[in-house]
């Protein structure tokens, strides 16, 4: 006999794996225990070492789908004279800050069974094992078992109870465990003043949304507003009802092969579309794919996802189409998520509500990802991400609270050698996302039984996320620069120590020379930042104003690009604006009346967008700057002239030659996406220009890409491929390049300021 500790990490909590190490063990004829530990799974197997190495094998050969074997390291232990594989429960070592999971999308075997009209779960949307179902969403404390969860009012009836006790069971120990004889039930409410029929909630729910109607779906973080997405009239229905005038929706599809028909998928973005996490993915939309146009109106891609609810599964089998499935709110309000809220809010908007008895605990909107430049990447981390951890490549000394940035919020807890993103809040402009905010931030902390007296923040005052960290009493507060932020944030994911060259481009951060920063190289370690290079600032007339109308930006581009004095049929290039208004706007310059400096390379995009594509206005952020990725023509090569002023620190890149030179493709009828081509190509030149001429001085350091501009694939791709020869290159992934992001550099950045004085 020979004995081995096995200790694995990875995705191996919550997700079924250690009955199914039981499993294995039993069939190998290993003997032995199995438990979680802190980080992972710990297994301790005592067998004769060819049986051991079989058992090692078939570990990481056939894994769960659930599960994610990222390390797994053996050690020889001396022999125990044992005669069963047993599983240690996780309560006996008092280990809690792990034990809530993320959700995950229903299994095959799940599937299967409610599709099974032999099964007794036949048609039945609440069905989940150990491999599969809800987690975060439903607990209401901790440790995560039933009577801690929304599903504690359900007592299971006989049948469920023997799965449940039964280790040989997939439903052993599944919390969430229910049939249609003892769990929740469906129902739908009608909106539209209509009785219900409501014999069969779902099938109701199927024929009004064939018929062109919006219905909200409850689902595992919040209300969906759903509806036919190949229905044009329905679609605009919707947009009207839902205050959404061309922001792109998500659609739900049954299946790959169904998704296949609507947009081109490489193979890593199916690995996306298939993970048990089941982010929504941004794809390339088929020329010929059957999608109303209003789905996605001003772009090519298109945000599809498939099923992960038995309730997902059971709707589009009924509907047998794909379906628009967003995020129940109007504007930009936080998500529905409670049965009454729901009815409340949602009237006028949805014609009825498919809802259900099983409340959700926990607000989380769904994950959003991409590929970009050959990397996955996820831009908003939310459902099924939530509440995973990181870990941590240098421990934090005290437990800190970070309150994310303004847009795209969200917030982190970092305590010892792990980190914890809570759910995607959204733009705190309004009380309710505020609320919605405390409220994630209480529940995050009750659950990590953690109450940190270190709160990081954004520099900037106006942010109500600041302003909550500023309202704490009896907090150490620790500012931090938004872009250092940024940077750190990418560094935690790679887990990376020392010192970086950063490149952060974002549309805006607060910066310390009271401009708005967004263009900046800065040399960073946790601790500290230099900030070596930016961009030359652009003056907003109107301040946010001008990110909706960004021919204001544009504007401004043609007023420094010649001194104050653009020639006549350059301004025409703005599209429609009345010449009082742009008078108006030349005089706010002028005068720097309400005209804040930007420095943000997203500003740019905007305003050579407006330019150059006659976009005058853009109606949700980054609008302009999308479409802008998308028109560049690849076959173009060239660059437009920058220049770098080096004559003070922190050098300054000028982009009026190029702006110049752009005018002059535009004034003589070049396409667009040449121009974009053009653009987009300078941007990657000076970049590269900027990165070697630093590494000159300062040797040659890691470069990591971040802020929400690295979601364009060409700059990323671009700037990667021209200096990633010399030395390794950071990018996102796990982590949200853009503003979602940053949480986590905020908590290790105030950390390290801190150090013990803490
Ligand atoms: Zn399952
Ligand atoms: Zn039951
Ligand atoms: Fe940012």
């Amino acid at each position: 006999m020979a004995g081995h500790r096995i200790e694995i990490r990875g995705t191996v909590q919550g997700v079924g794996f250690r009955p199914w190490v039981y499993r294995l063990a039993r069939r190998v004829g290993v003997v032995g225990r199995v438990r979680n530990d802190p980080r992972g799974v710990t297994i301790e197997a005592f067998a004769t070492k060819s049986i051991l190495d079989r058992f090692v094998a078939e570990l990481q050969r056939d894994t769960l789908p659930a599960a994610q074997i990222a390390e797994l390291r053996e050690t020889r232990i001396p022999d125990e004279n044992l005669d069963a594989f047993v599983i240690e429960s996780s309560d006996a070592i008092g280990q809690k800050a792990l034990s809530i999971p993320p959700d995950l999308a229903t299994c095959e075997d799940c599937r299967n069974e409610i599709l099974d009209r032999h099964e007794r779960r036949f048609g039945y949307a609440f069905t989940n094992c150990t491999a599969c179902g809800p987690r975060f969403t439903i607990a209401t404390g901790i440790p995560y078992d039933r009577a801690a969860t929304t599903m504690s009012g359900f007592l299971m009836c006989a049948a469920c109870k023997a799965e449940y006790d039964d280790v040989q069971d997939r439903r052993f120990h599944a919390q969430p465990n229910a049939c249609p004889e003892c769990g929740p039930a469906l129902s739908l409410d009608r909106l539209d003043g209509r009785a219900a029929t409501a014999i069969n909630a779902l099938a109701d729910a199927a024929e009004l949304l064939s018929r062109g109607g919006v219905v909200a779906v409850k689902g595992l973080g919040g209300f969906h507003l759903a509806c036919d997405a190949t229905d044009g009239a329905a679609v605009r229905r919707l947009r009207e009802r839902k205050h959404r005038d061309e922001k792109p929706f998500a659609v739900m599809v049954g299946s790959l092969a169904a998704a296949q028909a609507l947009a081109e998928i490489r193979a890593d973005e199916e690995a996306l579309l298939t993970a048990a996490e089941r982010p929504v993915v941004l794809l390339r939309r088929r020329e010929d794919a059957g999608l109303a146009v209003e789905v996605s109106p001003d772009t090519s891609l298109v945000g599809l996802f498939l099923p992960y609810t038995p309730l997902h599964h059971l709707l589009l089998e009924a509907v047998r189409r794909p379906l628009v499935m967003t995020s129940a709110n109007v504007s930009d309000e936080p998500i529905c998520y409670e049965n009454d809220e729901a009815r409340e809010r949602l009237e006028g908007i949805a014609d009825a509500i498919l809802l259900h008895n099983r409340e959700i605990a926990m607000r989380c909107d769904d994950s959003v990802s991409r590929v970009i430049a050959g990397v996955p990447t996820l831009m908003r981390r939310s459902r099924g991400f939530v509440p995973r951890p990181f870990y941590l490549s240098r421990p934090v000394t005290r437990p800190v609270l970070a309150c994310g940035a303004h847009l795209k919020n969200t917030f982190c807890i970092a305590m010892g050698d792990t980190a914890y993103f809570g759910p995607h809040i959204g733009d705190l402009e309004t009380v309710a996302a505020l609320d919605f905010f405390e409220e994630a931030i209480e529940r995050m902390q009750t659950i990590l039984e953690v109450r940190p007296d270190i709160v990081a923040h954004d520099l900037h005052p106006g942010y109500l996320s600041t302003r909550y960290a500023k309202a704490r009493d009896d907090v150490t507060l620790v500012g931090v620069q938004h872009h250092h932020a940024h940077v750190v944030s990418l560094m935690a994911e790679h887990g990376m120590q020392g010192t970086v060259l950063g490149v952060a481009y974002d549309g805006t951060g607060f910066g310390e020379d009271g401009t708005s920063w967004g263009g900046e190289l800065l040399l960073c370690s946790a601790e500290r930042y230099e900030r070596l290079a930016t961009f030359r600032p652009i003056r907003l007339a109107g301040g946010d104003l001008a990110m909706r109308e960004v021919w204001r930006i544009g504007f401004a581009l043609l007023h420094d690009a010649y001194d104050g004095a653009p020639p006549s049929d350059s301004i025409s290039l703005l599209g429609d604006v009345s010449s009082k208004s742009i008078e108006l706007v030349k005089q706010m310059i002028e005068r720097e009346l309400n005209a804040p400096q930007a420095r943000g390379v997203g500003r740019y995009f905007d305003g050579l967008g407006a330019l150059a594509l006659g976009r005058a206005r853009s109606t949700y952020e980054g609008q302009v700057a999308i479409a802008w990725d998308q028109v560049a023509n690849e076959s173009v090569s060239d660059a437009y002239p920058f220049e770098i002023d080096r004559s003070h620190t922190p050098w300054e890149v000028d982009l009026r030659p190029a702006v110049r030179a752009a005018v002059d493709d535009l004034r003589a009828a070049t396409p667009a996406g040449d121009v974009s081509a053009r653009f987009h190509n300078a941007l990657v030149a000076v970049t590269a220009e900027l990165v070697k001429a630093l590494w000159a001085d300062r040797g040659e350091l890691p470069v990591a890409l971040t802020g929400g501009v690295f979601q364009n694939a060409w700059l990323a791709g671009g700037i990667e491929k021209e200096i990633s020869n010399k030395n390794r290159v950071l990018r996102h992934s796990e982590v949200p390049p853009g503003d979602g992001g940053i949480a986590l550099g905020q908590a290790l950045i105030a950390d390290a300021i801190l150090g013990d004085k803490g």
